[in-house]
């Protein structure tokens, strides 16, 4: 019985690069809570691409936010998104879509992630609020110097907020 039951969790992988995790990432995590036993965040990491921040700094960075949600599991990765989610025994990707452009790109990569494992890719809209909201800005604000508070999820332990970033204190 208890096997039955490990069998049908749904463990969704919600891959991406998070350079910085934002209050947009936040957001999709948190209405996808209630479709999935269990989210695992998934920092894909690529050496050859310049980041802001180091995958390492990332996966603390998430953890700390998810240190009272026993539900989300944060890990990263190399390599095939479908390889990372059949590791985490997750049958679903979870995506999040703010503009024609994202789901443009997601269906190609939905449809091949399928095609490959079988795995469903589950896309939610962004809320309107969050929109506009990207790991891109972010990075351009922490590069001009501005304050990027607003952008940022609330519980993040301000320990491991770079301390050339500028945030309301
Ligand atoms: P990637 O480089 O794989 O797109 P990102 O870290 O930029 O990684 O984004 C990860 C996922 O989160 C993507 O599905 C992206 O569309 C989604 N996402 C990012 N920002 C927002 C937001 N403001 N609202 C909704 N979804 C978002």
């Amino acid at each position: 019985m208890k096997k039955t039951l490990q069998n049908n969790r749904r463990v969704a992988l919600f891959p991406g690069s998070f350079d910085p995790f934002t209050i947009g990432h936040e957001s999709i995590v948190e209405r996808a809570l209630p479709l999935f036993d269990e989210i695992v965040i998934a920092i894909g990491v690529n050496y050859n691409k310049q980041t802001l921040t180091t995958a390492e700094e990332r996966l603390a960075w998430i953890k700390g936010i998810y240190r009272n949600e026993p539900r989300v599991r944060v890990i990263y990765y190399t390599g095939l998104t479908v390889d990372a989610a059949r590791e985490c025994g997750a049958t679903y990707i979870l995506r999040g879509v703010r503009m024609i452009q994202d789901f443009e790109y997601e269906k190609n990569i939905a449809e091949t992630n399928r095609a490959m494992s079988g795995i469903e890719t589950v896309l939610l809209y962004t809320l309107p609020e969050y929109g506009h909201i990207s790991s891109t800005i972010v990075r351009e604000l922490v590069k001009y110097d501005h304050d990027v508070s607003a952008y940022l999820p609330r519980n993040c332990d301000p320990s491991l907020i770079p301390s050339t970033w500028k945030v309301k204190k």
